[in-house]
């Protein structure tokens, strides 16, 4: 490497050439990840500064609308800006929950997370989103603890579970399962009969905005950041989200991690119905 005056980054990379020789390859990424770090020091900025004004607004709105009288002329407007309102709140939460999880450094993979609690939360959390107007089945396989971040697994697991609803239709099926692999590894995974995703957007899901439907996706109330932070939750495990899906007859979204296995004798699946 030739003299540098300031510190520099480098990825490098080792290739295998013909038969006895390796290839070594050095990219100056210096430039790359401070424009990266300014990107997301602005995109935290903006998103926190947006917070207070938008919970003001919010917050007089939903006075206004409580001394209209329901049919009033002044009802509907009302109603629309609270609605927009609330959506921007929502992006600016799903913002800075990116902005966090970009940030965390130092995931501490030997941390032993309760799965069975989580996903005891995580039935609440599809019970409230789902109400009567879905089938919703669980299964739990006891005994099998993941290891790593709480917080970031939680959001990445509700995060899917959202979208699964969002996603399908009312009286469609969702299937949420946690179980072992073969590989000695957990899966987490949600399964549901909605709409689908054509082949050709599924690399693409985990892009920051990206939406197959944008239309659908604004009427859904979706911000097209989910499926990042699902990633970048991920990335922190050295795990990564595996898609599946059949346009129009539904998708499933999962992932593996490393587990500790507390009890090897005792494996039985709880499943339920929600
Ligand atoms: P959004 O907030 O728009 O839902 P996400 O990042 O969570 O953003 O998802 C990106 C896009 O992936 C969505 O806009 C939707 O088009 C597609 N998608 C995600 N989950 C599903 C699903 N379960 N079924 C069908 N499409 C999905």
């Amino acid at each position: 490497v030739s003299p540098v005056s300031e510190l520099h980054v480098l990825e490098i990379r080792l290739m295998p050439y013909g038969d006895r020789q390796t290839l070594l390859i050095a990219r100056d990424v210096t430039r790359i990840q401070q424009l990266e770090g300014m990107r997301k020091e602005f995109v935290a900025n903006v998103s926190h500064e947006l917070k207070t004004p938008l919970t003001v607004l919010q917050g007089y709105l939903e006075m206004m609308m409580s001394m209209e009288e329901k049919d009033s002329p002044n009802a509907k407007p009302l109603s629309l800006m609270q609605q927009q309102t609330s959506r921007m709140q929502s992006m600016v939460e799903q913002l800075l929950a990116l902005s966090r999880i970009e940030d965390a450094s130092n995931v501490d993979l030997e941390n032993q997370i309760n799965m069975r609690n989580l996903m005891d939360v995580l039935k609440e959390e599809a019970k409230a989103l789902a109400l009567d107007r879905y089938q919703v089945y669980f299964s739990c396989e006891p005994g099998l603890n993941a290891h790593g971040n709480e917080i970031q697994l939680r959001s990445a697991c509700s995060n899917l579970i959202s979208n699964a609803i969002r996603y399908t239709e009312e009286g469609g099926t969702i299937s949420i399962s946690w179980r072992s692999t073969p590989s000695g590894g957990g899966q987490f995974s949600v399964k549901d009969t909605g709409e689908g995703i054509e082949p050709q957007h599924i690399a693409r899901l985990t892009e920051r905005f990206y939406r197959v439907d944008s239309a659908r996706s604004r009427q859904t109330g979706g911000s097209g950041l989910g499926l990042a932070i699902v990633k970048h939750a991920l990335g922190h495990h050295h795990s990564e989200l595996n898609v599946t899906s059949e346009a129009g007859v539904g998708s499933t979204f999962s992932f593996i991690i490393p587990v500790h296995l507390i009890d090897k004798q005792e494996i039985v699946v709880e499943e339920s119905q929600l």
